[in-house]
C-alpha cells in the first residue's frame, strides 16, 4: 500500500530547534566506547519527558519499539552515540571542554533520532508494521554493534531491514543534501590486530646469545606485504596498514619482545577471512622460522559494509520525492573507511544514507574526526525526514 509522507518535513522542521538543545547538550557531554552512562542517561530522561518506551538492550544500547498495531515488517532505525578520543578545537560556545569529542558528528545521530521517536510515537497509528529505533554505544572501536547483536538487537521482533545515516563535514555536494553510495559493498570491514613477538634480550654485542625480536618483527612486516603482492587477484582489494611497531629501549640491549598493531580492511566476507588467516599463519611462521614465538591476535573488527540494491533504490524514490532531484545524489566512489553496523548488515539487508552537514561548495575545510570540523545543523529537519519517510513508506510498500 501507500501512504502520504507529505508532512514529514513539516512536522521534523518544528523539532528543528529542540534537536537543536538535544544537539549541544550530547556535543558538550561526549564519552566514548561502550560505556556512555551520562549520554543514554540523557537520552533515557527525554524518551521519559516524551513517554516513549525504551528497553536498555546492553550497557548504553538502547531501543525503542514504534508502532506494532498493524501486522508487518520490522525496520530497524539506527543511530551511533559515541565520541572521540580527543580535544575538540572547532571554537564553538558548546565545544566540549574534556579530552572527548563529538568529531564524528554522532551527537547529530543521537538528537535526530530522538526526534524520529517523537514523531513515529505521534503517528503510531500509521506504522504498517513495527520500528525498531537504536541508540547504539561503541561505533568508533567497532564494538557497539556486535554486542547489541549478541544481546538480541535482531529479535522480539525479528528484524526484517536496517537503515542507518552518517553525517558527512565535507561533501562536494549541497548542505542538506541526501546521497547514497552504489549497491554492494560501500565501506570496507575493519579488523585491529596485534603481532607479539617474544625473543630473547641480551647483551647488544651478543646477538648469538639472543633472539632479536626486532629484527624478526622486521621480517614479519616484509612478509606480510607478500598477501597483497602475490596472494590476492586485482578484484580482491585489501590494504594491510601496521600502524605501530614498539621494542626496545637503549641502543646497546637486545629486547626480549617487540609488539605491532595494524589493521586489515576488506570489502569481502570472506576475503577478510581468508586474509586474516593468512596473516596469523605468516606471523607464527616467521616466527618459529628464527626461533621465536610470535602470537597474533585480533582485537576488535567489523564486517564490510553493503548497500542493499532494493532498499537504496526505495530510498532514492522516497527521498527524491520528498527533497526534490537536486537535493538527492547517487555518489559513484565507495570507501577504504569502515562502519560498525557492516555487523548489521551481514544479516539483514541494510543500507546507509549520508546526510551533507558541510560542503567544499562553502568552502568546508575539515573532515570528520579533525579536531576543527564544524557541522551544520540546520540539516537535521532533512536528516530526521530521511528516516521517518523512509520508514512510514517502505513498511506500508511491504503490506
Ligand atoms: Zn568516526
Ligand atoms: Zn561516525
Amino acid at each position: 500500500m501507500t501512504i502520504d509522507t507529505s508532512w514529514v518535513r513539516q512536522e521534523a522542521a518544528a523539532l528543528q530547534e529542540q534537536m537543536v538543545r538535544d544537539r549541544r547538550w550530547l556535543h558538550s557531554h561526549p564519552e566514548v566506547g561502550e560505556h556512555l552512562p551520562g549520554t543514554v542517561g540523557y537520552v533515557e530522561s527525554r524518551l521519559e519527558e516524551m513517554g516513549i518506551a525504551y528497553r536498555e538492550l546492553c550497557d548504553s544500547g538502547l531501543v525503542v519499539l514504534l508502532g506494532g498495531k498493524h501486522p508487518g515488517k520490522c525496520l530497524i532505525v539506527r543511530a551511533d552515540m559515541d565520541a572521540l578520543p580527543m580535544r575538540e578545537e572547532s571554537g564553538l560556545p558548546f565545544a566540549s571542554q574534556c579530552d572527548a569529542a563529538h568529531t564524528c558528528g554522532h551527537d547529530l545521530h543521537t538528537a535526530m533520532m530522538l526526534a524520529v521517536c517523537r514523531i513515529l510515537k505521534e503517528h503510531e497509528d500509521e506504522i504498517q508494521g513495527t520500528v525498531k529505533a537504536v541508540f547504539q554505544p561503541a561505533e568508533e572501536n567497532f564494538r557497539g554493534a556486535a554486542k547489541m547483536l549478541e544481546s538480541g538487537l535482531l529479535e522480539d521482533p525479528k528484524v526484517d531491514a536496517a537503515v542507518t545515516l552518517h553525517v558527512n563535514s565535507m561533501s562536494p555536494y549541497p548542505v542538506g543534501a541526501l546521497s547514497l553510495m552504489p549497491a554492494g559493498p560501500i565501506l570496507a570491514s575493519c579488523d585491529t590486530y596485534r603481532i607479539e613477538v617474544e625473543g630473547v634480550g641480551g647483551h647488544g654485542a651478543y646477538p648469538a646469545k639472543c633472539v632479536d625480536p626486532i629484527s624478526i618483527g622486521a621480517h614479519i612486516l616484509v612478509a606480510l606485504q607478500q598477501i597483497n603482492a602475490r596472494e590476492l587477484t586485482r578484484d580482491e582489494p585489501i590494504v594491510l596498514t601496521q600502524g605501530s611497531f614498539h621494542s626496545g629501549k637503549a641502543p646497546n640491549i637486545i629486547p626480549s619482545s617487540a609488539v605491532i598493531e595494524g589493521t586489515l580492511r576488506t570489502f569481502d566476507e570472506d576475503l577478510r577471512q581468508r586474509c586474516l588467516k593468512r596473516i596469523e599463519e605468516i606471523v607464527t611462521s616467521v616466527g618459529e622460522m628464527y626461533r621465536a614465538k610470535a602470537a597474533f591476535t585480533v582485537m576488535g573488527g567489523c564486517s564490510p559494509m553493503v548497500n542493499d540494491p532494493g532498499l537504496r533504490s526505495d530510498a532514492l524514490r522516497y527521498f527524491r520525492e520528498m527533497l526534490g532531484e537536486d537535493m538527492v545524489f547517487e555518489k559513484k566512489e565507495v570507501g577504504m573507511a569502515s562502519e560498525d553496523f557492516g555487523n548489521v548488515i551481514k544479516y539483514v539487508p541494510g543500507i546507509q544514507i549520508t546526510l551533507v552537514a558541510g560542503s567544499t561548495l562553502d568552502g568546508a575545510k575539515y573532515q570528520q574526526h579533525h579536531p576543527k570540523v564544524v557541522f551544520d545543523e540546520g540539516i537535521m529537519t532533512n536528516g530526521t525526514s530521511a528516516f521517518v519517510t523512509f520508514a512510514l513508506r517502505w513498511l506500508a510498500e511491504q503490506q
